[in-house]
């Protein structure tokens, strides 16, 4: 099986697997780029959720006149859901996973994946952290695999890192940036590392929140403001984990302790919000009350 030398009009199918938070946007993305966009979940409710969030997107881009009446039917009509894999992405020249961030379950996805889907398909993992040559090492044609990092809301961020793991071939890199830039994205290249480059930073910067807030060296709602106004970051780091998700920015902290030591160590006031299932505005609670 040799790496996709993916030529730009080749390139048509694109599949999603994981309907969630950046799912959904991610597949919202392809289908408004012009690709046959397939989404894929194991769970019908995720997929239904879906549909609506990105009718959601769309018909709030024609209000803001972002999108004409015609384009938004297409960018729907574009788009399938299915809770059958072999549907999603036997047919697929590019496929992008986007399910939970547990290497076990991403390795038995791309493992079907490769089942299922043509040898010319071309394989991302949207992974916030985890080892791109770890999850390679799993297929018969690692050459084929690499990370495409979205940010969450995936309409409004313009960022896809592009992250090279250890065998992934130059086709596949350039397979990945065509595709973000016909979602109108700009790419970064990253050698695979540890969190890459934006979730390495980001993760460290809401952890110190989080132990800032434990310490009560000022309230949320003080350090949200400090960083936006102050910092003149966009959002305060309680804001975004509760975009995130708090689950997901624990289990990437304990990834980046793991692999890049100490100073990712999770503060245990997240791992309590976590466990106490303060998860984000996804469950309608997170740092804030939805
Ligand atoms: P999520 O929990 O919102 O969604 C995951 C979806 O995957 C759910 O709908 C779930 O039903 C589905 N799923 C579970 N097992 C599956 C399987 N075997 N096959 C298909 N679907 C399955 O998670 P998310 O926040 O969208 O994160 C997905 C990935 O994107 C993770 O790797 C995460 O690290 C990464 N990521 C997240 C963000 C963020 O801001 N949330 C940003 C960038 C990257």
């Amino acid at each position: 099986m040799k790496p996709a030398a993916v030529e730009e009009s080749a390139l048509r199918r694109v599949a999603v697997l994981g309907a969630g938070t950046m799912g959904h946007g991610i597949a919202h993305a392809a289908a408004a780029a012009g690709f046959e966009t397939c989404l894929y979940d194991v769970a019908a409710e995720a997929l239904a959720q879906a549909r609506e969030a990105i009718d959601g997107i769309v018909s709030r881009g024609v209000e803001l006149g972002k999108v004409s009446v015609t384009g938004a039917a297409g960018v729907i009509n574009r788009l399938s859901f299915t809770t059958d894999l072999g549907l999603a992405v036997r047919e697929a020249d590019f496929v992008i996973e986007a399910v939970p961030e547990r290497m076990g379950l991403k390795l038995e996805v791309l493992g079907a994946v490769e089942r299922a889907a043509p040898a010319r398909a071309v394989l991302a993992t949207n992974t916030s952290a985890l080892s791109v040559t770890e999850m390679a090492a799993a297929l018969a044609a690692p050459g084929r695999l690499a990370g495409m990092h979205f940010f969450n809301p995936v309409h409004k961020m313009k960022l896809v890192e592009v992250v090279r793991a250890l065998e992934t071939a130059p086709a596949t890199v350039e397979a990945i940036e065509r595709v973000a830039r016909r979602m109108g994205k700009e790419t970064v290249r990253v050698r695979e590392s540890p969190g890459f480059v934006t979730s390495r930073v980001n993760a460290l910067i809401g952890n110190e929140a989080f132990y800032m807030l434990e310490e009560g060296v000022a309230s949320a709602r003080d350090i949200d403001t400090a960083l936006r106004l102050g910092l003149n970051h966009p959002m305060g780091p309680f804001e975004l984990v509760d975009i995130v998700g708090l689950d997901t920015r624990l289990a990437v902290l304990e990834y980046l302790h793991a692999t890049l030591g100490e100073k990712y160590r999770p503060c245990p006031l997240l791992v309590q919000y976590v466990q106490a299932g303060r998860l984000g505005r996804k469950v309608g609670r997170g740092v804030y009350e939805y």
